[in-house]
Protein backbone atom coordinates (compact mmCIF):
# COMPACT_ATOMS: atom_id res chain seq x y z
CA UNK A 1 0.00 0.00 0.00
CA UNK A 2 1.44 3.48 -1.16
CA UNK A 3 1.97 5.42 2.20
CA UNK A 4 0.40 9.03 2.16
CA UNK A 5 1.57 12.03 4.24
CA UNK A 6 -0.45 14.00 6.82
CA UNK A 7 -1.64 16.99 5.12
CA UNK A 8 -2.43 19.77 7.66
CA UNK A 9 -3.38 23.32 7.17
CA UNK A 10 -0.01 24.79 8.01
CA UNK A 11 -1.13 28.43 8.89
CA UNK A 12 -3.54 27.10 11.23
CA UNK A 13 -1.40 24.57 12.86
CA UNK A 14 0.94 27.72 13.22
CA UNK A 15 -1.49 29.56 15.34
CA UNK A 16 -2.54 26.95 16.99
CA UNK A 17 1.17 26.36 18.30
CA UNK A 18 2.41 29.83 18.72
CA UNK A 19 -0.97 30.80 20.35
CA UNK A 20 -1.01 27.85 22.94
CA UNK A 21 3.32 28.10 23.58
CA UNK A 22 3.43 32.73 24.28
CA UNK A 23 1.13 33.33 26.19
CA UNK A 24 1.98 37.24 25.09
CA UNK A 25 2.15 38.77 21.42
CA UNK A 26 4.88 41.17 22.58
CA UNK A 27 7.41 38.32 23.19
CA UNK A 28 8.10 37.76 19.54
CA UNK A 29 10.57 40.49 20.11
CA UNK A 30 12.44 38.88 22.29
CA UNK A 31 12.65 35.93 20.83
CA UNK A 32 13.86 37.46 17.44
CA UNK A 33 16.46 39.63 19.26
CA UNK A 34 17.76 36.18 21.18
CA UNK A 35 17.84 34.71 17.29
CA UNK A 36 20.42 38.17 16.82
CA UNK A 37 22.30 37.32 20.17
CA UNK A 38 22.64 33.60 19.39
CA UNK A 39 23.92 34.70 15.45
CA UNK A 40 26.68 37.06 17.12
CA UNK A 41 27.78 34.57 19.55
CA UNK A 42 28.26 31.85 16.61
CA UNK A 43 30.35 35.04 15.03
CA UNK A 44 32.44 35.15 18.13
CA UNK A 45 33.18 31.38 19.02
CA UNK A 46 33.99 31.05 14.67
CA UNK A 47 36.59 33.67 15.60
CA UNK A 48 38.35 31.86 18.67
CA UNK A 49 38.90 29.03 15.77
CA UNK A 50 39.33 30.82 12.66
CA UNK A 51 42.23 33.21 12.87
CA UNK A 52 40.85 35.23 9.18
CA UNK A 53 38.00 36.41 11.46
CA UNK A 54 38.65 39.15 13.88
CA UNK A 55 36.23 39.88 16.53
CA UNK A 56 35.48 43.35 17.16
CA UNK A 57 33.11 44.31 19.86
CA UNK A 58 31.77 47.32 17.74
CA UNK A 59 31.01 46.05 14.75
CA UNK A 60 28.63 43.88 16.42
CA UNK A 61 25.28 45.02 16.84
CA UNK A 62 21.57 44.72 16.61
CA UNK A 63 19.19 47.28 15.24
CA UNK A 64 15.11 47.77 15.33
CA UNK A 65 13.55 50.15 13.37
CA UNK A 66 10.33 51.12 12.17
CA UNK A 67 8.84 52.37 9.01
CA UNK A 68 4.98 53.24 10.04
CA UNK A 69 3.93 53.90 7.03
CA UNK A 70 4.77 50.40 5.19
CA UNK A 71 3.80 48.54 8.72
CA UNK A 72 7.30 47.70 8.34
CA UNK A 73 9.02 46.45 11.68
CA UNK A 74 12.53 45.20 10.84
CA UNK A 75 15.06 43.42 13.61
CA UNK A 76 18.41 43.10 12.20
CA UNK A 77 22.02 41.68 12.76
CA UNK A 78 25.53 41.73 12.37
CA UNK A 79 25.92 38.13 13.26
CA UNK A 80 27.15 34.80 11.48
CA UNK A 81 23.65 34.74 8.74
CA UNK A 82 22.41 31.77 7.11
CA UNK A 83 22.98 30.04 3.95
CA UNK A 84 20.40 29.08 1.80
CA UNK A 85 20.37 25.61 2.83
CA UNK A 86 20.19 27.04 6.53
CA UNK A 87 17.62 28.95 5.85
CA UNK A 88 15.50 26.43 4.16
CA UNK A 89 16.61 24.02 7.24
CA UNK A 90 16.34 26.46 10.13
CA UNK A 91 13.31 28.64 8.80
CA UNK A 92 11.45 26.14 6.69
CA UNK A 93 10.99 22.90 9.13
CA UNK A 94 9.06 24.21 12.35
CA UNK A 95 10.63 23.04 15.61
CA UNK A 96 14.41 22.81 13.77
CA UNK A 97 16.81 24.55 16.20
CA UNK A 98 19.90 25.24 13.91
CA UNK A 99 21.29 26.74 17.61
CA UNK A 100 20.73 23.80 19.89
CA UNK A 101 22.93 21.94 16.36
CA UNK A 102 25.36 24.01 16.95
CA UNK A 103 25.85 23.48 20.42
CA UNK A 104 26.10 20.26 20.03
CA UNK A 105 28.39 20.43 17.21
CA UNK A 106 30.77 23.34 17.89
CA UNK A 107 33.92 22.14 19.86
CA UNK A 108 33.43 24.85 22.46
CA UNK A 109 32.58 23.87 25.65
CA UNK A 110 31.60 26.87 26.62
CA UNK A 111 28.60 27.24 24.15
CA UNK A 112 26.24 28.05 26.86
CA UNK A 113 25.62 31.56 26.13
CA UNK A 114 23.28 31.12 23.17
CA UNK A 115 19.48 31.07 24.15
CA UNK A 116 17.89 29.40 21.21
CA UNK A 117 17.16 25.46 21.02
CA UNK A 118 13.46 24.66 20.30
CA UNK A 119 13.42 25.74 16.97
CA UNK A 120 10.08 27.95 17.33
CA UNK A 121 10.62 31.32 18.32
CA UNK A 122 11.44 32.73 14.92
CA UNK A 123 7.72 31.63 14.33
CA UNK A 124 6.20 33.98 17.35
CA UNK A 125 6.66 36.73 14.19
CA UNK A 126 3.73 35.54 12.75
CA UNK A 127 1.77 36.02 15.98
CA UNK A 128 1.40 39.91 14.95
CA UNK A 129 2.60 39.50 10.89
CA UNK A 130 1.09 39.29 7.53
CA UNK A 131 4.45 38.07 6.13
CA UNK A 132 7.63 37.72 7.25
CA UNK A 133 10.83 38.78 5.22
CA UNK A 134 14.08 37.42 5.82
CA UNK A 135 17.70 38.57 3.79
CA UNK A 136 20.67 37.09 5.40
CA UNK A 137 24.22 36.70 3.88
CA UNK A 138 25.98 34.23 5.28
CA UNK A 139 30.05 34.52 7.15
CA UNK A 140 32.62 33.31 4.35
CA UNK A 141 30.23 33.96 1.43
CA UNK A 142 29.33 36.56 -0.68
CA UNK A 143 26.21 35.55 -1.64
CA UNK A 144 22.75 36.72 0.16
CA UNK A 145 18.85 35.19 -0.02
CA UNK A 146 15.37 36.44 0.74
CA UNK A 147 13.70 34.11 2.23
CA UNK A 148 9.82 35.20 2.50
CA UNK A 149 6.45 34.03 3.94
CA UNK A 150 2.90 34.92 5.02
CA UNK A 151 2.72 31.26 7.38
CA UNK A 152 0.26 30.00 4.81
CA UNK A 153 1.87 28.32 1.80
CA UNK A 154 5.23 27.52 2.54
CA UNK A 155 8.04 29.90 1.44
CA UNK A 156 9.91 31.30 -1.26
CA UNK A 157 13.95 31.71 -1.57
CA UNK A 158 15.40 34.07 -3.97
CA UNK A 159 19.41 35.44 -4.28
CA UNK A 160 19.31 38.96 -3.16
CA UNK A 161 21.99 41.87 -2.46
CA UNK A 162 23.09 42.24 1.08
CA UNK A 163 26.17 44.42 1.66
CA UNK A 164 27.72 43.10 4.87
CA UNK A 165 27.40 39.74 6.44
CA UNK A 166 23.92 39.46 9.24
CA UNK A 167 20.44 38.62 9.11
CA UNK A 168 17.55 41.04 8.71
CA UNK A 169 14.11 40.17 9.83
CA UNK A 170 11.29 42.88 8.46
CA UNK A 171 8.01 42.23 9.69
CA UNK A 172 4.84 43.46 8.06
CA UNK A 173 2.39 44.34 10.96
CA UNK A 174 -0.97 43.48 11.13
CA UNK A 175 -3.49 46.00 10.76
CA UNK A 176 -5.37 47.07 14.36
CA UNK A 177 -8.59 44.46 14.73
CA UNK A 178 -11.55 45.77 16.95
CA UNK A 179 -9.74 43.66 20.04
CA UNK A 180 -6.32 44.00 19.38
CA UNK A 181 -4.07 46.80 18.99
CA UNK A 182 -1.01 45.85 16.65
CA UNK A 183 -0.04 49.74 15.86
CA UNK A 184 2.27 49.54 19.45
CA UNK A 185 4.80 47.67 17.49
CA UNK A 186 5.35 50.08 14.97
CA UNK A 187 5.72 52.95 18.07
CA UNK A 188 9.37 53.22 18.89
CA UNK A 189 8.52 54.26 23.06
CA UNK A 190 6.47 51.08 23.59
CA UNK A 191 9.32 49.04 21.43
CA UNK A 192 12.01 50.57 23.81
CA UNK A 193 9.75 49.29 26.88
CA UNK A 194 9.15 45.82 25.69
CA UNK A 195 13.15 45.71 24.76
CA UNK A 196 14.37 46.70 28.07
CA UNK A 197 11.79 44.53 29.81
CA UNK A 198 12.60 41.00 27.99
CA UNK A 199 16.19 41.61 26.55
CA UNK A 200 18.06 44.88 28.99
CA UNK A 201 20.84 42.29 29.40
CA UNK A 202 21.72 40.64 25.96
CA UNK A 203 25.33 41.16 26.14
CA UNK A 204 25.51 43.19 22.04
CA UNK A 205 24.21 46.81 21.78
CA UNK A 206 20.43 46.96 20.99
CA UNK A 207 19.93 50.28 18.65
CA UNK A 208 16.98 52.33 18.03
CA UNK A 209 16.63 55.37 16.21
CA UNK A 210 14.96 57.35 18.91
CA UNK A 211 13.22 61.00 18.21
CA UNK A 212 14.45 63.52 20.11
CA UNK A 213 14.32 67.53 20.81
CA UNK A 214 17.07 69.21 20.60
CA UNK A 215 17.91 73.18 20.15
CA UNK A 216 17.73 74.52 16.21
CA UNK A 217 20.73 75.52 15.22
CA UNK A 218 20.07 78.80 13.82
CA UNK A 219 17.94 79.68 16.98
CA UNK A 220 19.37 77.82 20.04
CA UNK A 221 15.93 79.10 21.71
CA UNK A 222 13.76 76.67 19.78
CA UNK A 223 13.99 73.03 20.14
CA UNK A 224 13.42 70.86 16.68
CA UNK A 225 12.77 67.07 16.31
CA UNK A 226 15.96 64.73 15.47
CA UNK A 227 16.98 61.41 15.34
CA UNK A 228 19.32 59.92 16.93
CA UNK A 229 20.83 56.44 17.02
CA UNK A 230 20.76 55.41 20.71
CA UNK A 231 21.12 52.01 22.44
CA UNK A 232 18.40 50.57 24.28
CA UNK A 233 19.48 48.07 26.66
CA UNK A 234 22.06 48.09 30.16
CA UNK A 235 23.74 44.82 28.15
CA UNK A 236 26.08 43.94 31.34
CA UNK A 237 23.34 43.56 34.31
CA UNK A 238 24.21 44.94 37.44
CA UNK A 239 24.09 41.22 38.89
CA UNK A 240 26.97 39.72 36.91
CA UNK A 241 29.13 42.95 38.25
CA UNK A 242 31.65 42.34 40.95
CA UNK A 243 30.25 43.53 44.66
CA UNK A 244 33.19 45.35 44.63
CA UNK A 245 32.30 47.81 42.25
CA UNK A 246 28.89 48.32 43.44
CA UNK A 247 27.54 50.95 45.39
CA UNK A 248 24.50 50.64 47.53
CA UNK A 249 23.14 53.30 45.21
CA UNK A 250 23.56 51.35 42.61
CA UNK A 251 21.44 48.27 44.15
CA UNK A 252 18.94 51.20 45.21
CA UNK A 253 19.22 52.52 41.74
CA UNK A 254 18.30 48.99 40.46
CA UNK A 255 15.67 48.31 43.15
CA UNK A 256 13.28 51.13 41.84
CA UNK A 257 14.21 51.04 38.32
CA UNK A 258 12.66 47.44 38.24
CA UNK A 259 10.05 48.83 40.75
CA UNK A 260 10.77 46.69 43.20
CA UNK A 261 8.78 48.98 45.91
CA UNK A 262 8.76 52.41 46.23
CA UNK A 263 10.36 52.59 49.43
CA UNK A 264 14.31 52.19 49.77
CA UNK A 265 15.37 48.58 50.67
CA UNK A 266 16.80 48.05 53.82
CA UNK A 267 18.91 45.57 52.82
CA UNK A 268 20.28 43.72 49.76
CA UNK A 269 21.74 40.16 49.28
CA UNK A 270 23.92 39.88 46.25
CA UNK A 271 24.52 35.97 45.24
CA UNK A 272 27.05 34.25 43.07
CA UNK A 273 26.80 30.50 42.96
CA UNK A 274 28.87 28.49 40.97
CA UNK A 275 28.99 25.23 42.39
CA UNK A 276 27.03 22.45 41.11
CA UNK A 277 24.15 24.73 39.90
CA UNK A 278 25.29 28.09 38.97
CA UNK A 279 23.38 31.52 39.57
CA UNK A 280 23.53 34.69 40.16
CA UNK A 281 20.83 36.93 42.02
CA UNK A 282 20.37 39.98 44.03
CA UNK A 283 17.64 40.08 46.72
CA UNK A 284 16.27 43.05 48.87
CA UNK A 285 14.44 42.85 52.07
CA UNK A 286 12.11 45.73 51.86
CA UNK A 287 11.52 48.33 54.49
CA UNK A 288 7.91 48.52 54.75
CA UNK A 289 4.98 46.28 53.95
CA UNK A 290 3.53 47.00 50.17
CA UNK A 291 -0.24 48.30 50.81
CA UNK A 292 -1.58 44.75 49.34
CA UNK A 293 1.03 42.66 51.68
CA UNK A 294 -1.68 41.26 52.93
CA UNK A 295 -4.53 41.60 50.13
CA UNK A 296 -5.52 38.34 47.93
CA UNK A 297 -4.24 40.77 45.48
CA UNK A 298 -0.32 40.52 46.36
CA UNK A 299 1.41 37.99 44.65
CA UNK A 300 5.20 36.55 45.92
CA UNK A 301 8.13 35.44 43.36
CA UNK A 302 11.34 36.94 42.12
CA UNK A 303 11.77 37.59 38.76
CA UNK A 304 14.13 34.39 37.01
CA UNK A 305 16.06 35.57 34.00
CA UNK A 306 17.69 32.35 31.98
CA UNK A 307 20.89 33.66 30.97
CA UNK A 308 19.89 37.33 30.97
CA UNK A 309 16.69 36.72 29.00
CA UNK A 310 14.21 37.26 31.27
CA UNK A 311 11.55 33.96 31.67
CA UNK A 312 9.23 34.84 34.41
CA UNK A 313 8.31 38.20 35.89
CA UNK A 314 7.64 36.45 39.49
CA UNK A 315 8.37 33.39 40.18
CA UNK A 316 6.60 31.74 43.44
CA UNK A 317 8.48 28.59 43.28
CA UNK A 318 11.80 30.64 44.39
CA UNK A 319 10.30 31.85 48.18
CA UNK A 320 8.72 30.13 50.50
CA UNK A 321 5.79 31.65 51.61
CA UNK A 322 7.31 33.30 55.16
CA UNK A 323 9.76 35.15 52.69
CA UNK A 324 7.38 35.85 50.42
CA UNK A 325 8.37 39.88 51.30
CA UNK A 326 11.51 39.75 49.57
CA UNK A 327 12.34 41.15 46.10
CA UNK A 328 14.88 40.50 43.64
CA UNK A 329 15.99 38.18 40.64
CA UNK A 330 17.77 35.12 40.14
CA UNK A 331 19.76 34.39 36.77
CA UNK A 332 20.74 30.72 35.88
CA UNK A 333 22.16 29.73 32.71
CA UNK A 334 21.31 26.07 34.31
CA UNK A 335 17.43 25.81 34.06
CA UNK A 336 16.14 23.37 32.17
CA UNK A 337 13.11 25.64 29.94
CA UNK A 338 10.42 24.03 27.92
CA UNK A 339 9.34 25.11 24.89
CA UNK A 340 7.40 28.09 26.01
CA UNK A 341 9.66 29.22 28.47
CA UNK A 342 7.52 30.89 30.74
CA UNK A 343 6.46 27.83 31.99
CA UNK A 344 9.65 25.94 33.59
CA UNK A 345 9.73 22.83 34.13
CA UNK A 346 9.49 22.16 37.83
CA UNK A 347 12.75 21.08 37.82
CA UNK A 348 15.41 19.67 40.32
CA UNK A 349 17.77 22.69 39.53
CA UNK A 350 14.80 25.23 40.46
CA UNK A 351 14.71 23.77 43.58
CA UNK A 352 18.11 23.77 44.71
CA UNK A 353 18.12 27.31 43.81
CA UNK A 354 14.87 28.06 45.98
CA UNK A 355 16.45 25.69 49.01
CA UNK A 356 20.05 28.09 48.42
CA UNK A 357 18.24 31.14 48.52
CA UNK A 358 15.98 30.42 51.17
CA UNK A 359 19.20 29.88 53.63
CA UNK A 360 20.68 32.67 52.40
CA UNK A 361 17.90 35.21 53.26
CA UNK A 362 17.55 33.73 57.01
CA UNK A 363 21.30 33.62 57.77
CA UNK A 364 20.82 37.75 56.44
CA UNK A 365 18.25 38.36 58.40
CA UNK A 366 20.66 36.87 61.45
CA UNK A 367 23.06 38.89 60.00
CA UNK A 368 20.93 42.06 60.09
CA UNK A 369 19.85 40.94 63.78
CA UNK A 370 23.55 40.91 65.25
CA UNK A 371 25.26 43.50 63.39
CA UNK A 372 22.34 46.04 63.12
CA UNK A 373 19.70 45.88 65.75
CA UNK A 374 17.90 49.00 64.77
CA UNK A 375 17.50 48.29 61.10
CA UNK A 376 16.04 44.63 61.95
CA UNK A 377 13.52 45.92 64.50
CA UNK A 378 12.36 47.86 61.58
CA UNK A 379 12.32 45.25 59.37
CA UNK A 380 10.53 42.74 62.39
CA UNK A 381 7.61 45.55 62.86
CA UNK A 382 6.97 44.77 58.92
CA UNK A 383 6.90 41.32 58.52
CA UNK A 384 7.76 39.47 61.90
CA UNK A 385 4.21 38.76 61.91
CA UNK A 386 4.90 36.93 58.46
CA UNK A 387 7.63 35.02 59.94
CA UNK A 388 5.50 33.73 63.17
CA UNK A 389 2.59 32.58 60.24
CA UNK A 390 5.54 30.49 58.86
CA UNK A 391 6.40 28.95 62.29
CA UNK A 392 2.89 27.66 62.23
CA UNK A 393 1.86 26.82 58.78
CA UNK A 394 3.19 23.55 57.31
CA UNK A 395 2.76 21.60 60.64
CA UNK A 396 5.88 23.46 62.18
CA UNK A 397 8.04 22.18 59.57
CA UNK A 398 10.35 25.52 59.33
CA UNK A 399 10.49 25.86 62.66
CA UNK A 400 13.88 25.65 62.72
CA UNK A 401 14.44 28.00 60.08
CA UNK A 402 12.95 30.31 62.16
CA UNK A 403 12.72 30.51 65.47
CA UNK A 404 16.06 32.55 66.06
CA UNK A 405 14.60 35.18 63.81
CA UNK A 406 11.11 36.04 66.32
CA UNK A 407 11.18 38.37 68.57
CA UNK A 408 8.72 39.45 71.41
CA UNK A 409 8.48 42.42 74.06
CA UNK A 410 9.57 41.72 77.42
CA UNK A 411 8.62 42.82 80.68
CA UNK A 412 11.50 43.51 82.62
CA UNK A 413 13.70 44.90 79.81
CA UNK A 414 10.52 46.68 77.80
CA UNK A 415 11.64 45.83 74.31
CA UNK A 416 11.06 42.82 71.84
CA UNK A 417 14.13 40.49 72.50
CA UNK A 418 14.68 36.83 70.99
CA UNK A 419 14.36 33.83 72.86
CA UNK A 420 17.94 33.41 72.83
CA UNK A 421 18.66 36.81 74.73
CA UNK A 422 15.42 35.57 76.83
CA UNK A 423 17.04 31.86 77.47
CA UNK A 424 20.79 33.68 78.16
CA UNK A 425 18.96 35.94 80.84
CA UNK A 426 17.63 33.11 82.64
CA UNK A 427 18.37 32.63 86.52
CA UNK A 428 19.03 28.83 87.12
CA UNK A 429 15.63 28.41 89.11
CA UNK A 430 13.87 29.28 86.53
CA UNK A 431 12.65 25.87 84.50
CA UNK A 432 10.34 27.69 82.01
CA UNK A 433 10.04 30.72 79.17
CA UNK A 434 7.20 32.32 80.19
CA UNK A 435 4.96 34.23 78.40
CA UNK A 436 1.03 36.11 78.74
CA UNK A 437 -1.00 36.24 76.43
CA UNK A 438 -3.58 39.43 75.56
CA UNK A 439 -4.48 42.64 73.48
CA UNK A 440 -1.87 45.13 74.65
CA UNK A 441 1.15 45.12 76.60
CA UNK A 442 -0.60 47.53 79.06
CA UNK A 443 -3.27 44.98 79.72
CA UNK A 444 -0.58 42.01 79.96
CA UNK A 445 0.89 43.92 82.45
CA UNK A 446 -2.11 44.82 84.49
CA UNK A 447 -3.61 40.67 84.41
CA UNK A 448 -3.50 38.91 87.64
CA UNK A 449 -2.00 35.70 86.34
CA UNK A 450 1.43 37.78 85.40
CA UNK A 451 1.75 39.02 88.99
CA UNK A 452 3.16 35.61 90.47
CA UNK A 453 5.43 34.94 87.88
CA UNK A 454 6.93 38.90 87.80
CA UNK A 455 6.74 38.80 91.71
CA UNK A 456 9.69 36.14 91.54
CA UNK A 457 11.55 37.95 89.16
CA UNK A 458 10.86 36.33 85.95
CA UNK A 459 10.74 37.63 82.71
CA UNK A 460 7.35 37.36 81.11
CA UNK A 461 7.23 37.42 76.93
CA UNK A 462 4.44 39.49 75.90
CA UNK A 463 2.32 37.57 73.27
CA UNK A 464 -0.17 40.81 71.79
CA UNK A 465 -1.17 39.17 68.13
CA UNK A 466 -2.68 36.42 67.41
CA UNK A 467 -0.76 34.16 65.64
CA UNK A 468 2.40 34.25 68.95
CA UNK A 469 1.24 31.88 70.87
CA UNK A 470 -0.02 29.59 68.05
CA UNK A 471 3.32 29.77 66.51
CA UNK A 472 4.92 28.93 69.89
CA UNK A 473 3.08 26.20 70.34
CA UNK A 474 4.61 24.63 67.58
CA UNK A 475 8.21 25.34 68.43
CA UNK A 476 7.46 23.97 71.96
CA UNK A 477 10.64 24.44 73.72
CA UNK A 478 13.91 26.61 73.03
CA UNK A 479 17.00 25.30 74.01
CA UNK A 480 15.15 22.62 76.10
CA UNK A 481 13.94 25.42 77.83
CA UNK A 482 9.47 24.68 77.50
CA UNK A 483 7.61 27.28 76.97
CA UNK A 484 4.52 28.21 79.44
CA UNK A 485 1.66 30.10 79.70
CA UNK A 486 1.23 32.28 83.17
CA UNK A 487 -2.27 31.49 82.79
CA UNK A 488 -1.32 27.71 82.64
CA UNK A 489 -2.30 25.67 86.55
CA UNK A 490 0.74 24.70 87.87
CA UNK A 491 3.23 27.46 86.78
CA UNK A 492 6.15 25.86 88.05
CA UNK A 493 7.29 28.33 90.38
CA UNK A 494 5.63 26.52 93.65
CA UNK A 495 8.15 25.54 96.20
CA UNK A 496 7.24 22.36 98.49
CA UNK A 497 5.71 23.96 101.26
CA UNK A 498 3.51 26.33 99.18
CA UNK A 499 2.15 23.15 97.62
CA UNK A 500 2.01 21.49 101.33
CA UNK A 501 0.05 24.72 102.25
CA UNK A 502 -2.57 24.34 99.18
CA UNK A 503 -3.29 20.60 99.48
CA UNK A 504 -4.07 21.44 103.37
CA UNK A 505 -6.33 24.83 102.04
CA UNK A 506 -7.65 22.07 99.51
CA UNK A 507 -8.84 19.28 102.32
CA UNK A 508 -10.03 21.69 104.57
CA UNK A 509 -12.41 23.74 102.53
CA UNK A 510 -13.29 20.76 100.25
CA UNK A 511 -17.18 21.38 100.46
CA UNK A 512 -16.57 25.00 99.77
CA UNK A 513 -14.48 24.12 96.49
CA UNK A 514 -17.04 21.44 95.36
CA UNK A 515 -19.93 23.82 95.79
CA UNK A 516 -18.46 26.53 93.74
CA UNK A 517 -17.66 23.53 91.24
CA UNK A 518 -21.28 22.45 90.98
CA UNK A 519 -22.57 26.19 90.43
CA UNK A 520 -20.02 26.51 87.72
CA UNK A 521 -20.36 23.61 86.14
CA UNK A 522 -19.79 22.94 82.51
CA UNK A 523 -18.27 26.45 82.36
CA UNK A 524 -15.06 25.57 84.31
CA UNK A 525 -13.13 22.33 84.78
CA UNK A 526 -11.74 22.62 88.09
CA UNK A 527 -11.09 24.99 91.58
CA UNK A 528 -8.48 24.87 92.93
CA UNK A 529 -6.55 27.10 95.90
CA UNK A 530 -3.29 29.05 94.30
CA UNK A 531 -0.71 30.94 95.78
CA UNK A 532 0.19 32.38 92.60
CA UNK A 533 -2.47 35.68 93.43
CA UNK A 534 -0.59 38.85 95.23
CA UNK A 535 -3.20 41.54 94.67
CA UNK A 536 -6.37 39.80 93.01
CA UNK A 537 -8.47 37.26 94.80
CA UNK A 538 -9.57 35.10 91.27
CA UNK A 539 -8.28 34.40 87.96
CA UNK A 540 -8.76 31.68 85.25
CA UNK A 541 -6.43 29.56 84.52
CA UNK A 542 -5.74 27.35 82.01
CA UNK A 543 -4.60 23.29 81.76
CA UNK A 544 -3.82 21.36 78.92
CA UNK A 545 -2.86 22.46 75.21
CA UNK A 546 -5.30 25.19 74.24
CA UNK A 547 -5.18 28.82 76.81
CA UNK A 548 -7.69 31.22 77.04
CA UNK A 549 -5.96 33.27 74.61
CA UNK A 550 -6.03 31.10 71.84
CA UNK A 551 -9.54 29.80 72.98
CA UNK A 552 -10.61 33.26 71.95
CA UNK A 553 -9.06 33.06 68.80
CA UNK A 554 -10.90 29.94 67.62
CA UNK A 555 -13.80 30.65 68.50
CA UNK A 556 -13.44 34.08 66.46
CA UNK A 557 -12.71 32.03 63.71
CA UNK A 558 -15.29 31.54 61.06
CA UNK A 559 -16.08 27.84 60.73
P1 LIG B 1 15.89 28.51 18.29
O1 LIG B 1 16.37 29.90 18.49
O2 LIG B 1 15.27 27.90 19.50
O3 LIG B 1 16.92 27.62 17.66
P2 LIG B 1 14.16 29.76 16.37
O4 LIG B 1 12.87 29.34 15.76
O5 LIG B 1 14.13 31.01 17.16
O6 LIG B 1 14.69 28.56 17.24
O7 LIG B 1 15.22 29.88 15.21
C1 LIG B 1 15.45 28.77 14.36
C2 LIG B 1 16.82 28.79 13.78
O8 LIG B 1 16.92 29.74 12.75
C3 LIG B 1 17.92 29.17 14.75
O9 LIG B 1 18.35 28.06 15.49
C4 LIG B 1 19.01 29.68 13.81
O10 LIG B 1 19.77 28.60 13.30
C5 LIG B 1 18.22 30.30 12.69
N1 LIG B 1 18.11 31.75 12.87
C6 LIG B 1 17.05 32.44 13.31
N2 LIG B 1 17.30 33.75 13.36
C7 LIG B 1 18.57 33.93 12.94
C8 LIG B 1 19.44 35.07 12.76
N3 LIG B 1 19.03 36.31 13.07
N4 LIG B 1 20.69 34.84 12.29
C9 LIG B 1 21.11 33.59 11.99
N5 LIG B 1 20.35 32.50 12.14
C10 LIG B 1 19.09 32.64 12.61
MG1 LIG C 1 15.28 31.47 18.99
Amino acid sequence: MARKEFKAESKRLLEMMINSIYSQKEIFIRELISNASDAIDKMYYKALTDDSISFEQESYYIKVSTDKENRLLTISDTGIGMTKEEMESNLGTIAKSGSLAFKKETEIKDGHDIIGQFGVGFYSSFMVADNVTVISRASGTDEAYKWESDGTDGYTIIPFEKDSVGTEIIIKIQENTEDENFDEYLDESRLKTIIKKYSDFIRYPIKMDVTVQKPKEDNEEELEDSEEEQTVNSMVPIWRKNKSELTTEDYENFYSEKHYGFDKPLKHIHIRVDGTIRYQSILFIPESMPYDYYSKEFEKGLELYSNGVLIMEKSADLLPDYFGFVKGMVDSEDLSLNISREMLQHDRQLKMIAKNIKTKIKSQLESLLKEDREKYEKFYDSFGRQLKYGVYSDFGANKDTLQDLLMFFSSTEKKQVTLAEYVARMPEDQKYIYYASGDSNERIEKMPQTEMVAEKGFEILYFTEDVDEFAIKMIMSYKEKEFKSVSSGDLGIDTEEDKKDAEKDATENKELFDHMKSILSGRVKDVRVSKRLKSHPVCLSADGEVTIEMEKVLQAMPD
